[in-house]
């Protein structure tokens, strides 16, 4: 069965018909990995989310899979090391959604950073990730700083390092991820909330959950439930009647967009601050975005706001490198907020608690997983799973095999060689040689069963360009799209990258899904809302 909207019902009829070894709660990419590793390790599993999948952190990240070279600052080797080395795995696992990006590092005079200490880091970092040569950094002279980026202020320029992060989409590698479970035979469904946990003889055996579209309630049943909902693991824990004691400490993060006219660096920077943190400014799609903010926070929990205070901390870190209001208040475009779930460590600042991963498991067999990285998701996975995969062997004698997700290919991740042979394939349908580009980057090796689709909807007429009009049917039949914001934010990111695209074509996007689920006009308002409410979020507020 495709991994449809249009088939939620059959979906539902599995969960509540089915007894399940594993019930996911949270479809980031924690809930995903876990999904995934599990599935291939030959256990049946449900995954439900309760919003859209990646709507949490997951899709508001800074989107880099990289090896945190700033937690070299905290001594946190093990960390470094482990979320170094799955860069090359998820580059290898996931090609069109992850790429090599060369960052320079700036060093000034007075910094936090110091030249040779800097290089010792870089040093470190390579050996401890097991960098390829190829990837190896480069020291480079205060005129090579300002040769491979000329927009930077010189006064206080003292050289600068060239090295390899990778950046990725976060909110489609979660997909992709949840595609490949549900393909190797999970059943995923988001808008679906979990709204209790069930038990039989104290130990926890599924949860009743409602279907956020429609009201109703129904039972899912599985042996084991893991609690992968993020910023929200707490609430999931206090629906456990044996509650283990994890604490989160939720911090804000949050990133701004402007036209990489107004901020035209040639590659991207990671630079530090006044108050001795890191931040990032890296081109994407013809925009620069630059992040992020790390404060605590204790607000709405859905829907994390960008306020004048995170802007002007930015653009004052702007400032300090760039040309005084190079980018000013009015050039911001988009942005986003996201919330780190972090477990608690009393007395330290933001930047200084660990993004290390913990599993909790309460005496009623609840498994939680908090903390940790979009890049260190496999490994967070398979320790999840290896936890299970022993309970299975204690409980029912039974083995269960060892992780094998390093060498599983993600949806869309199969190799493509014949890119010009694509861009031919694609000219038939009038997309120009970007558009196609953009296609094999977002979708990779599935884009073939977009071409399909663009073949089935050419002769069509609809205000809605074909382009569009192909990606929303693919979004909809294959990635479970059931919203407008679902589609302009976590299938295409168009909201955050391409925003006048979106106002542009809101409209005929709505009429076309209106026709597609056979909307009521009430139904139809409340979705066109939604969309209003999400592009007013990417704007400042006080
Ligand atoms: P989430 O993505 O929040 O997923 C949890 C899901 O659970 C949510 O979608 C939620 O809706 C769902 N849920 C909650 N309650 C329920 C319920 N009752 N029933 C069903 N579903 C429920 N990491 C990197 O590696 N690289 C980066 O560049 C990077 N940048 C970052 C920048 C920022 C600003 C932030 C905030 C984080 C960044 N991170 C980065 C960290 C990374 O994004 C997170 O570690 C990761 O996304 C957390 O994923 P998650 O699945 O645990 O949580």
């Amino acid at each position: 069965m495709n991994f449809s909207s249009k088939n939620r019902k059959d979906f539902i009829q599995n969960l509540s018909n089915s007894t399940f070894d594993l019930l996911v709660i949270g479809g980031g990419i924690t809930g995903a990995g876990i999904a995934l590793d599990a599935t291939a390790r030959g256990l049946k599993v449900a995954l439900i989310e309760m919003q859209d999948f990646a709507s949490g952190t997951s899709g508001r990240s800074t989107k880099l899979i990289h090896g945190g070279l700033r937690y070299l600052k905290q001594f946190e080797f093990k960390l470094v090391s482990e979320i170094g080395k799955e860069r090359e795995i998820i580059y290898r696992n996931a090609p069109h959604l992850t790429k090599p990006e060369l960052m320079l590092l700036p060093i000034v005079k007075h910094g936090s950073l110091g030249k040779f200490s800097s290089r010792i880091g870089m040093w470190l970092y390579e050996w401890l990730a097991c960098v390829k040569k190829e990837e190896h950094h480069k020291n480079l002279t205060l005129e090579q700083t300002l040769a491979a980026e000329p927009l930077l202020k010189n006064n206080n320029l003292l050289g600068g390092i060239l090295f390899y992060e990778y950046h990725t989409n976060d909110a489609r590698l979660t997909l992709e991820v949840i595609k490949e479970a549900v393909n190797r035979g999970a059943t995923a469904i988001n808008y679906t909330k979990a709204i209790s946990l069930i038990t039989e003889q104290d130990v926890i055996k599924g949860a009743k959950v409602q279907n956020m579209l429609n009201g109703e309630e129904f039972e899912i049943k599985a042996k084991y439930v893991v609690n992968a909902a993020g910023p929200w693991v707490e609430e999931i824990n206090d629906l456990d009647k044996k509650k283990t004691n994890l604490k989160l400490h939720i911090t804000k993060g949050v990133h701004l967009v402007v036209n990489r006219k107004k901020l035209s660096v040639k590659q991207a920077l990671y630079f530090d601050t006044h108050d001795e943190r890191m931040i990032f400014v890296i081109p994407r799609d013809g925009k620069t975005y630059i992040g992020t903010t790390d404060t605590f926070y204790s607000g709405d929990l859905q829907n994390p706001k960008l306020t004048t205070e995170d802007r002007d901390y930015l653009l004052k870190c702007i400032n300090n490198y760039f040309p005084e209001n190079i980018i000013r208040k009015d050039d911001i475009e988009s942005g986003w907020a996201g919330l780190r779930p972090l477990i608690n460590k009393a007395g330290k600042k933001p930047s200084e608690i660990s993004r290390k991963d913990e599993i909790f498991i309460s005496s009623s067999g609840l498994i939680t997983i908090a903390g940790g990285k979009l890049t260190g998701y496999r490994k967070m996975a398979q320790r999840t799973v290896d936890v299970i995969a022993e309970k299975i062997r204690t409980d029912e004698k039974k083995n269960i095999p060892e992780c094998s997700t390093a060498a599983i290919s993600l949806s869309g991740g199969k190799k493509i060689n014949n890119i010009e042979g694509l861009i031919a394939q694609g000219s038939v349908f009038g997309f120009s040689e970007a558009e196609i580009i953009l296609l094999i980057n977002r979708y990779g090796s599935n884009i073939t069963e977009l071409f399909a689709i663009a073949a089935q909807l050419k002769t069509e007429k609809n205000e809605l360009p074909l382009f569009l009009r192909t990606q929303l049917k693919y979004a909809v039949e294959n990635e479970m799209c059931v919203s407008p914001c679902d589609f302009f934010i976590r299938r295409t990111s168009m909201l955050y990258f391409e925003i006048n695209e979106v106002k542009k074509w809101r409209s005929a996007l709505i009429t076309c899904m209106q026709k597609m689920f056979s909307w009521t006009d009430e139904l139809t308002g409340k979705f066109d809302l939604e969309l209003q409410t999400a592009l007013e979020e990417t704007e400042i507020r006080k």
